[in-house]
């Protein structure tokens, strides 16, 4: 693992147990906060998928970019109105120096609460691409011409605001990491979790078998397996049915005769 690999005069954090493996999803992330990275991505899963060489994590400061003397990232914005706009030439200098640091043109993606809502199916699909490069807005976010020149995909983790991307970039990152193939061992895999088939799990118990008189169902002490798997799937469609209307729906459009 590397921190603090000094690039020319920037400031560029490579957090990256395995340089020499190659088969690992890149990810670039343009911020404000660098540090606020640290943790997380030495924590857990991330830090799992680093140490087995599945990704590696580029963090670059984009206040590195800034060429005048307060190290402008913002400005008032045009027009009028409150707060401060992100720029678009310390962005566009960012991007441009972090892709050219690895032959591989990166999934550009942009965190914005205007974004297309962040799901399963997103991070399962930016789960097979090689190199993501994210970056995180702050202030009242960025120039409009940020996002018509470097054609991101633009999205968002949730309808509400938060004070800034980087806590959004690393909703995107936990989600995709925890998909790459030979990050979760088969004791925590991901296959049958929440989402993965259009159902929400299905309820899970573990010791004591009686808690303050609340049991553990019966069929999961049984060790009949196959009645084990027939309650789980039955527990599931109840739950997404009960929990989870829209997605029920959605199930049940593509498994006509599903229903419980
Ligand atoms: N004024 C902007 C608007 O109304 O769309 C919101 C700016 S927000 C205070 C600052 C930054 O936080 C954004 O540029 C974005 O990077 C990030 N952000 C806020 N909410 C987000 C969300 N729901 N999903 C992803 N990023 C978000």
């Amino acid at each position: 693992m590397t921190i603090g690999v000094a690039v020319g005069s920037q400031t560029h954090v490579s957090l990256n147990h395995h340089p020499s493996i190659t088969m690992s999803l890149r990810f670039d992330i343009l911020t404000l906060f660098p540090e606020m990275f640290s943790s997380f991505l030495t924590t857990s899963i991330p830090k799992r998928a680093a140490e087995k060489g599945k990704a590696d994590y580029h963090l670059t400061n984009i206040r590195d970019f800034a060429t005048d003397a307060h190290l402008s990232v913002d400005d008032k914005p045009f027009g009028g109105g409150p707060g401060m706009v992100m720029m678009c030439q310390t962005i566009f200098d960012a991007v441009d120096a972090v892709e050219k640091q690895d032959q591989q043109p990166p999934t550009r993606i942009l965190l914005t609460p205007q974004g297309s809502r962040f799901d399963q199916k997103m991070a399962e699909d930016l789960a097979k691409r090689p190199r993501l490069l994210l970056i995180a807005g702050r202030y009242e976010g960025f120039d409009q011409r940020i996002s018509d020149g470097l054609k991101p995909i633009e999205l968002s983790i949730g309808d509400y605001v938060l004070s800034g991307g980087e806590l959004a970039a690393m909703v995107v990152i936990d989600a995709v990491v925890r998909l790459l193939p030979g990050v979760l061992g088969a004791e925590d895999g991901a296959a049958d979790e929440t989402f993965a088939d259009g159902l929400i799990e299905h309820p899970q118990y573990t010791r004591p078998r009686d808690f303050r008189g609340m049991l553990v169902p019966d069929v999961l002490l049984s060790g009949n397996h196959s009645a084990i798997a027939k309650w789980r799937l039955e527990q599931r469609k109840l739950k997404t049915k009960e929990k989870r209307p829209d997605l029920w729906a959605q199930y049940e459009e593509k498994q006509p005769g599903s229903g419980t």
